[in-house]
């Protein structure tokens, strides 16, 4: 049990900031958070990090950074249909997806390059192009930091939603979560739900597609449209596409009649924020070493130099633009710390 005081995080972050731990702990396995928790450092304040990629730190965090970096997966099950494999949560979710794709497993392949490790994928139930983590999730295992054990969570038990899970709300930091289940199949389904992926494939026969094409292809997008955090500090989508009622819906039709929206199953109506931050005028604008991105305004950039509290400061500025004009309140997908 090593604990290193004063510990820079910018690597740790991809908005890149200059924040200090005042103490960390690397924990490369579950007997490490077992120390950890006898010694008693886990009453302190905690803050799991993971690879930093939906996160914003608005200060040097004032207590125990335990930073993930649990390896290892391995086949947990197979049979003629599926494969279940259990996978720590210190793997970075880029490369897993890339090792199921090239067995020929699917499930992952629609979930290409979000740049963060396994166990925060439940967190927030990370999802692109069609398809989510509760897709293809079957449980995970996690330390309570509260009293030390070990605890086993099914998918029901995750109450995974829309960039949500149980660990966002009522379980919001009292577990850290070391492995994740997911089975994946043999006989792979392509998913081309999502209108951009599946236009890119309109010429193709989809019965030629494989899983690779598709894997490659979202690669191909994403890097068309989202902005590099090794070139461009960023963590992704900075807002949630807002979630309304039908009357609320109704309203914004009569005076914005070409609002995009997608109908969801109970008369709700899901409005992307990108076309709302865009109709504010914020896409592409920049104030001071923070800016908007030029070609998706979900995402919120850092130019230069700059701290967290001025990203915040322009996130509440785009969510009041936003409130004023169409009496929507953005929520933020990042984890503000
Ligand atoms: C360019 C870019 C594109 C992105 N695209 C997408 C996308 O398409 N879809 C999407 O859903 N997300 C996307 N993201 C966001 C982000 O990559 C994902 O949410 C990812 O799962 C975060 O993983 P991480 O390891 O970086 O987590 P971190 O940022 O380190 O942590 C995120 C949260 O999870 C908690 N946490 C982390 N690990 C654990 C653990 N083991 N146990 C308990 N809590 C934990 C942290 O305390 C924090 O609250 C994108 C980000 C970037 C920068």
């Amino acid at each position: 049990m090593i604990i290193k005081e004063d510990f820079c995080l910018a690597p740790f972050n991809t908005f890149g900031i200059e924040a200090l731990a005042y103490e960390l702990s690397i924990i490369t396995s579950i007997n490490e958070l077992k120390e950890l928790y006898v010694a008693g450092e886990l009453s302190k304040k905690l803050l799991i990090l993971s690879k930093g990629s939906n996160i914003l730190l608005t200060g040097h965090f004032k207590g125990l950074v335990l930073l993930n970096q649990i390896w290892g997966k391995e086949i947990a099950k197979e049979d003629d249909n599926h494969v279940y494999l259990n996978v720590s949560s210190g793997e970075f979710w880029p490369s897993l997806v890339e090792y199921t794709v090239d067995n020929g497993w699917g499930g992952l392949e629609n979930l290409t390059d979000i740049p963060g490790k396994m166990g925060a994928a439940p967190i927030q139930n990370i999802g692109a192009y069609g398809a989510e983590l509760r897709d293809v999730f079957v449980s995970l295992e996690a330390f309570d930091l509260t009293n030390g054990k070990l605890v086993t969570f099914n998918k029901e038990e995750c109450e995974f939603d829309y960039r949500t899970s149980i660990f966002k709300s009522k379980f919001k930091n009292r577990y850290f979560i070391t492995s994740v289940l997911i089975k994946l199949t043999k006989s792979p389904i392509i998913n081309l739900s999502y209108k951009p992926l599946a236009d890119a494939f309109k010429d193709r026969n989809i019965e030629e597609v494989t899983i690779s094409d598709v894997s490659k292809k979202v690669a191909e997008i994403r890097e068309s449209k989202l902005p590099n955090p090794d070139k461009l500090k960023n963590a992704g989508s900075f807002f949630k596409n807002p979630i309304i009622e039908m009357d609320k819906y109704h309203d914004l039709k009569l005076e914005y009649d070409n609002i995009p929206s997608y109908a969801l199953k109970n008369s709700t109506y899901k409005i992307p924020a990108a076309w709302l931050i865009e109709q504010c005028g914020w896409k592409g604008k920049r104030v001071g070493n923070v800016g908007v991105h030029e070609k998706q305004a979900l995402v919120i950039v850092k130019y230069d130099t700059a701290t967290g509290f001025q990203i915040l400061d322009l996130a509440n500025s785009v969510k009041k633009s936003v409130f004023d004009k169409f009496g929507i309140d953005l929520e933020f997908e990042v984890n503000v710390v």
